[in-house]
């Protein structure tokens, strides 16, 4: 995990600064100084909710507190990892030919669930006071567990190539009208599988709601994970076992049952790197737009910061 060092500025204003120079809190004053935009699959779909609201969140951090959701998706993501290190002590060959048989593999699957002492123990120091909700956390499992019986039938290498891969690189990105801008890159990726033609498949585990309206947007953070994989150090990819070409990914919503796997698509590139490009432009000019969505201010914790909201001079 990267040093952070913080710069206060007024009151209010909290900055971070990383180890590695960047910050998603830049300014054009910063880059006179060599630090560089830093960003991730959150700040680039920030875009699709209110990019000043991500603007706001990162220059004015607030304590969030810890909510069942959040605390919950830790424990479910990290339990399904655990799930899959204990795996590699199971007989993949014979857990494979019974689910192709037709076998109901769930039971068998269910030993490699780590139980609530497991989790509690490897939460992170802020969770671990945090209740274990144990009837969300088992029902993400066992929704989980059959579509990993499913998996087992189907798949020639059921097991992950790599879990939670953490990437950080920086790259220029080319930018019309701007020229080449310094980013740094970063982010995790839930998983990584064999595909069917021997590519790999980067695969994302959400414990939210599944909508057909978030389609684009999956599609766009996975056409993310791809740019990050593909402009990864070779060496570190060659040392996960991932060093070959992105062909397909997909996603699991663990909570609404509900998964997709498909191919690459060129389209959802090409629209994750206008986003980029579109996100660098606002670091550049400085200017960070207000959403258009007047709903999603009432869930705002940033409202009387915001200008859209700004009281005009003389009116106050
Ligand atoms: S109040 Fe609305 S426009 Fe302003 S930051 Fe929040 S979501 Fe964005």
């Amino acid at each position: 995990m990267p040093r952070i060092k913080h710069i206060e500025i007024g009151v209010l204003m909290m900055i971070k600064i990383y180890d590695d120079g960047s910050s998603y809190a830049w300014t054009p004053s910063m880059g006179e100084k060599g630090i560089v935009i830093r960003m991730s699959k959150s700040t680039l779909t920030s875009l699709g909710w209110c990019a000043q609201q991500m603007w706001l969140q990162h220059n004015y951090p607030k304590e969030q507190g810890l909510v069942k959701h959040l605390v919950l998706g830790d424990d479910v993501h990290n339990g399904l990892e655990m799930f899959y290190d204990n795996l590699e002590k199971a007989d993949i060959d014979e857990l494979q030919r019974l689910a192709k048989s037709g076998a109901d593999i769930s039971k068998n699957l269910r030993k490699y669930i780590p139980n609530e002492e497991e989790i509690v123990n490897n939460r992170r120091d802020e969770n671990k006071e945090f209740p274990f909700y144990d009837e969300d956390y088992y029902r993400n499992m066992e929704w989980l567990m059959a579509y990993e019986t499913a998996r087992f039938a189907i798949d020639k290498t059921p097991l992950p190539l790599a879990n939670e891969v953490r990437l950080e690189l920086k790259k220029e990105i080319e930018v019309p009208g701007y020229g080449s801008i310094p980013v740094q890159f970063v982010g995790i990726i839930d998983r990584v599988f064999e595909a069917e033609d021997g590519g790999l498949l980067l695969f994302e585990l959400k414990t939210g709601k599944w909508s057909h309206y978030k389609l684009a947007s999956m599609r766009k953070e996975m056409a993310y994970y791809k740019f990050l994989i593909e402009n990864a150090d070779p060496a570190y990819l060659k040392e996960k076992g991932i060093d070959r070409t992105v062909t397909h990914w997909g996603w699991r919503y663990s909570a609404a049952d509900h998964w997709t796997i498909e191919e690459i698509k060129s389209v959802s590139e090409r629209g994750m790197m206008k986003t980029m490009r579109d996100l660098i432009k606002m670091y550049l000019d400085n200017h960070f737009k207000p959403t258009t969505n007047d709903m999603a201010c009432g869930y705002c914790d940033y409202i009387e910061l915001c200008p859209k909201y700004a009281i005009p001079m003389g009116d106050a």
